[in-house]
């Protein structure tokens, strides 16, 4: 895609998933990419070798770099920027891509759980667009940020009501940014998934039952794969998206189109 080859992007959590996803998609189009993991070494080697591999296979020479970090912690943030500059002295995509969730009925869930949520999916993705519009700022840069976000951005979610906020919260970051910056070349957007097959949701993907349970409720039929978000991350990271700011598109085989009116049900 357009004018990918030789950025440096960063993606969070991108050692499974979505983000790993991205990471090929990104290394495939031509980026530098760094490779942002919180806790399993191995999981990112592998990433950054099968991202070198597809960037080799796609005719482009990148680099790779591997940056342990859990984006809850400010430190590890401000760490995890200075060495993507230090190598690479740019840095021109970030990905927001880090999130977990947590289950437990809205009247008890545990303090520490609401705020490590909160932390990680919200806090996180803010500190790291900070950092990373001050070095476009300093540097008189354009640049791209990517908020993976969800549809429960929109869709409300009993019984995960931390990671609905946060969700909900960064709809308003990725808007907000976008505003804020518009007029300094930095565009802000959001990709809002729908069930996507990933480690995340281990407890349909592994189970035939449940995964057709939840392809029920999605229009097309079928859950979405990693590739079809990072599809949409290319996309908007490339300058084919150059006029396209403050937007989240959900990627969600139909799922917030209100399935129910598919039969007409009112007079
Ligand atoms: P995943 O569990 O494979 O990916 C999440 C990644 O974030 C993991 O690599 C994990 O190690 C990393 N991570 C967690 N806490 C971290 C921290 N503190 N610091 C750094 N990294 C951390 O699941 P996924 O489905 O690929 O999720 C990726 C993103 O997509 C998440 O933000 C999730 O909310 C979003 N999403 C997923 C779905 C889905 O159905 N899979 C739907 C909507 C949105």
């Amino acid at each position: 895609m357009k004018g990918l080859a030789g950025k440096t992007a960063l993606i969070t959590g991108a050692s499974s998933g979505i983000g790993q996803a991205i990471t090929f998609r990104l290394a495939q189009e031509g980026c530098n990419v760094v490779i942002n993991y919180r806790s399993k070494p191995e999981d990112a080697k592998r990433t950054e070798a099968i991202a070198l591999q597809k960037a080799q296979d796609a005719g482009h020479e990148i680099q790779a770099l591997l940056i342990q970090g859990d984006v809850s912690q400010e430190a590890d943030i401000l760490r995890m920027i200075n060495t993507t500059l230090q190598t690479f002295g740019q840095l021109d995509i970030l990905v927001n891509n880090a999130g977990i969730q947590s289950e437990y009925p809205s009247h008890d869930i545990p303090t520490d759980r609401f705020d490590q949520v909160i932390a990680v999916n919200l806090r996180g993705a803010y500190l790291c667009a900070r950092e990373t519009i001050k070095h476009l700022l300093d540097k008189g840069r354009s640049g791209v940020i990517i908020n993976v976000s969800s549809v429960h951005e929109i869709i409300p979610r009993p019984m995960y009501l931390s990671y609905a906020i946060s969700k909900g919260g960064m709809g308003s970051l990725t808007k907000t940014l976008a505003l804020e910056y518009a007029d300094r070349g930095i565009r802000v957007n959001a990709i809002a998934p729908g069930a996507t097959v990933t480690p995340i949701n281990e407890s349909w993907v592994s189970d035939t039952e449940k995964q057709e349970v939840v392809e029920g409720f999605i229009p097309m039929g079928r859950a979405g794969t990693a590739d079809e978000m990072a599809a949409a991350v290319a996309f908007l990271a490339s300058d084919e998206a150059a006029y396209i700011t403050g937007q989240t598109l959900f990627i969600d085989g139909g799922l917030t189109l209100y399935a129910d009116f598919r039969e007409a049900w009112s007079a």
